[in-house]
């Protein structure tokens, strides 16, 4: 008999595994609150391990026709040296591409798998029998549920796990600018000037793709419109960047931190941002989410008993997402909390990380993804 899922959240981690769910012969709904599925206008990195994912259901063409593939990431110093330059290939590829173009790739690709997307559904918590229930008391029971509705996740709490959002001390602007003027070259690179970062990269044929990092306590780095001629003084050399970006929409966003204990209840999964939510420094957010949504569809899929195949997917597959979330909490603390004193040493450490190959594999383990574990990709 066929299975049924009922997913809250119609993000990258609702279409991805609504998808994933519908192509091994579910049937799929995914409630999504808002009036359409959209994403903020900025960019987004996809990585190997998602790369692969995307191959495997065959719409990653769709995708790399959308994107720019990297040829390396440099890390620079506020004079404009480079601290560090590693080449993005092998198992370290990535494609970078406008976000909203990623969705649309999935919720296109969800919907000719035969999901059924419902918008201004608003999920306000699950019951551990197996339902979702939304803001009219309506109960929608299914063989698999799924908490997919991102960092401050609704439905993970309402199962009393002990899990915990909590925002860390830096914030992040975002700005996806139409020109390739000042990102010629398949390169990203990031800027770095005491705790402030510049990150900028090309992001498809028309646009670039820059992200603002400073810590919250900041506030002149933190004003929105961006205050160019304030960060100038930090990162003179960017001062044609900068003016475009002044005069850009921004959205700002804390980096947020997500600990839940566990990734399922009997037959009710929690997954994306809501399951290890993690600050972007290592760009592997959605990376994770469409690679542990690939995992899940496999273990649960071939499992007569949808609790057990959920038991054995978080034991397959969490330590990736673990390890990840420590180095990319470690990569927040380096660059925002490195005391001045020590500022002298933080090149070698950056350059290291750039040169040794087993620092740089340890930290983006995630990299490599599911090729470290048991489950099949194609
Ligand atoms: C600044 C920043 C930069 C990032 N850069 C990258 C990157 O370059 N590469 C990368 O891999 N990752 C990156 N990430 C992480 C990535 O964005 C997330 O990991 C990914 O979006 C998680 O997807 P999700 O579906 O779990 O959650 P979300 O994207 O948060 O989606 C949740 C969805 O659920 C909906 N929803 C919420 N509550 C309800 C409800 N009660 N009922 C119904 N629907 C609901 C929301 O409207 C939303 O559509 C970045 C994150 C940030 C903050």
């Amino acid at each position: 008999m066929q299975r049924h899922v009922e997913i809250a959240g119609g993000g990258i981690g609702g279409l991805g595994l609504g998808m994933m769910l519908a192509r091994h012969g579910w049937s799929v709904r995914v409630h999504e609150r808002s009036t359409e599925i959209r994403e903020v206008g900025a960019g987004i990195y996809v990585k190997n391990n998602s790369i692969r994912v995307l191959e495997h259901y065959g719409i990653y063409s769709k995708i790399e026709a959308l994107g720019t593939k990297l040829e390396r990431a440099r890390i620079r110093d506020s004079q404009g040296r480079v601290m560090q330059e590693r080449q993005l290939n092998g198992h370290h590829r990535v494609i970078v591409l406008p976000r909203q173009a990623l969705v649309d790739v999935l919720a296109a690709s969800a919907r000719e798998a035969g999901v059924e997307i419902l918008t201004n559904s608003h999920i306000v918590g699950a019951d551990i029998q197996g339902a979702l229930i939304d803001d009219n008391g309506r109960r929608y029971a299914a063989d698999l549920v799924v908490a997919a509705d991102g960092a401050r996740s609704k439905i993970r709490d309402s199962l009393n796990l002990g899990a915990s959002a909590r925002e860390l001390g830096t914030l992040i602007n975002r700005y996806l600018v139409p020109t390739r003027s000042f990102t010629r070259e398949a390169v990203t690179t990031e800027h770095w000037s005491g705790p402030r970062r510049i990150g900028i990269t090309p992001s498809g044929a028309e646009h670039s793709y820059a992200y603002v990092v400073m810590p919250r306590n900041d506030t002149a780095a933190a004003r929105l419109p961006l205050d160019a001629t304030d960060w100038e003084r930090s990162l003179p050399f960017l001062k044609d960047e900068l003016e475009v970006f002044a005069k850009s929409d921004s959205t700002q966003y804390p980096y947020m931190l997500v600990d839940c204990p566990r990734w399922s209840l009997r037959n009710l999964a929690i997954i994306g941002d809501a399951a290890h939510g993690l600050p972007p420094t290592l760009g592997q957010g959605a990376g994770l989410t469409l690679m542990n949504s690939h995992a899940l569809t496999e273990l649960v899929s071939n499992s007569s008993n949808v609790a057990q195949g959920l038991q054995h997917w978080e034991k397959t597959v969490r330590f990736i997402s673990d390890q990840t979330q420590r180095w990319s909490v470690r990569y927040d603390r380096f660059t925002r909390q490195w005391p001045q004193s020590l500022q002298v040493l933080r090149p070698s450490i950056v350059w290291a990380f750039g040169h040794f190959r087993f620092l740089n594999e340890r930290m983006r383990i995630a990299d490599r993804g599911l090729d470290l574990t048991p489950v099949r990709l194609s």
